[in-house]
């Protein structure tokens, strides 16, 4: 992609109400654009970001036999009604609104109802199940608190996953196998060493739950953190569980941090309200065990940005950047703008992923941008780098910087990027 032909310009400062790094940052860098409080547009930089996400999270999803699909944000009261959560003081984040023909809906702040309610149509024996359905699908929520960013939207984009076993045997194999995937997960996006498996409370569903929580500062909730077996514990259930639940250690440190996933055991409270029933092999009626597995696909991207982000910008991990290279032209001669051009090409042709910096501007303003928008490597050609035959390479993480011959480069760039 041309950067003179990207719409959005990179800023000096975001909007005077905005008080969190993820959306300041990505706000400047132009990612994203505020509608309003918790209401965040994604531009095309940004939702470049978003489509690596999802394409993480998706073949994950589809390597346990997960089948995409996409539910409606529009929600019948009757379904809600049914489950006992169409009342506000169940569930306190509804948008709803009235109907001109009369009678009124709700904007979807999760999807548990009408998801058991369509799977009557198609679940009728044993034979059927388990079955693993899932979506990325935009959620509404009437947050209160509404001031980190993408972190926290009244609309936002949610991966949400549901479980549809015969009984709680194989809902846990299932279970189990879904902690280890979403593991993964955070890992490949380049969270890993910062994200906690952490026991926490099942709300109304059961005991217990687990969430997926990041430590940075930007969080919301609190966590204790055994350092010898990388488990946690949530604040919120501590009193009932004051030592590590793998390792039984009890010195546990306390962090701050936010919730980028959660996996919920349902058991039959969804099945049995809407009545979800199979036949097992000897014909009688039994209650479909559900299981719900949720990424904050927005949060997840805002809390990226959080957590590696350095006093110049963003450092977006390799898995999501929106672009692999930053190729950056400084001079004005036709000589310089003509190699880089070609080195463009060539990059294209090798489907290397490249945001090709050919603006007139200054190089200062190129280098500061550069560093902003966060891409992992940034090739210069310059006057300079030409004398020698190279560009000159740098790596966001790192600051590394070193020479490398364009020849290389023309046979193929991506070994010369890995070498770093
Ligand atoms: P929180 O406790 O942070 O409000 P939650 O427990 O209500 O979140 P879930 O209903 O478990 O959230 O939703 C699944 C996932 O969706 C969460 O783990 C989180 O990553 C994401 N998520 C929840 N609420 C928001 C929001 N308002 N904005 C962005 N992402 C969200
Ligand atoms: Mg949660």
């Amino acid at each position: 992609m041309l950067q003179s032909l990207l719409f959005t310009k990179t800023r000096k400062e975001a909007p005077k109400d905005e008080v969190s790094k993820n959306a300041d940052l990505l706000i400047r860098a132009g990612f994203i654009h505020k509608e309003m409080a918790g209401v965040y547009s994604f531009l095309p930089l940004g939702l470049r970001v978003i489509e690596k996400i999802k394409n993480i999270v998706r073949e994950e999803m589809n390597a346990t036999y997960g089948q995409e699909m996409q539910l409606t944000a529009l929600q019948d009261k009757d379904v809600w009604e049914k489950s006992g959560r169409w009342n506000d003081e169940v569930i306190d984040v509804w948008f709803k609104t009235d109907l001109k023909a009369g009678g009124e809906l709700g904007l979807a702040p999760t999807h548990e109802e009408p998801l058991t309610s369509l799977m009557k149509n198609f679940i009728r024996s044993y034979r059927d199940l388990p079955l693993y359905p899932y979506q990325f699908q935009t959620k509404f929520r009437n947050e209160t608190r509404a001031k980190s960013g993408i972190l926290r939207g009244r609309e936002f984009l949610m991966k949400d996953l549901y479980s549809f076993s015969k009984d709680e045997n194989e809902h846990t194999v299932f279970y189990d196998k879904m902690s280890k995937i979403y593991r993964d997960i955070f890992e490949k996006v380049g969270l890993g060493e910062h994200t906690y498996f952490t026991l926490a409370s099942g709300g109304s569903f059961s005991k217990f739950s687990h969430e997926f929580q990041t430590v940075t500062s930007a969080g919301e909730d609190t966590i204790f953190v055994c350092e010898k077996c990388k488990m946690a514990v949530n604040k919120e259930i501590i009193e009932d569980q004051k030592m590590c639940p793998q390792c039984k250690n009890e010195d546990l440190v306390e962090k701050t941090s936010i919730e980028v996933g959660n996996i919920f055991n349902l058991g039959t409270r969804f099945s049995d309200t809407l009545n979800l029933t199979y036949l097992d092999d000897k014909g009688k009626p039994q209650a479909v065990f559900m299981g719900s597995y949720g990424i904050g696909i927005g949060r997840l991207m805002g809390t990226i940005v959080e957590v590696l982000a350095d006093e110049k910008g963003i450092v977006w991990p390799k898995s999501v950047a929106p672009f692999l290279v930053h190729l950056i032209v400084v001079g004005e001669s036709d000589e310089v703008k003509n190699s880089a051009q070609k080195i463009y090409d060539e990059l294209n042709t090798q489907k290397v992923e490249v945001l090709f910096d050919d603006r007139d501007v200054r190089a200062g303003e190129k280098f500061a941008d550069s560093d902003l928008i966060g891409i992992p490597y940034r090739i210069v050609i310059s006057e300079k780098t030409l004398a020698e035959k190279s560009a000159e390479i740098k790596v966001r993480a790192t600051g590394n910087t070193e020479m490398r011959p364009l020849a290389d480069l023309k046979v193929d760039a991506i070994a010369v990027l890995d070498a770093f």
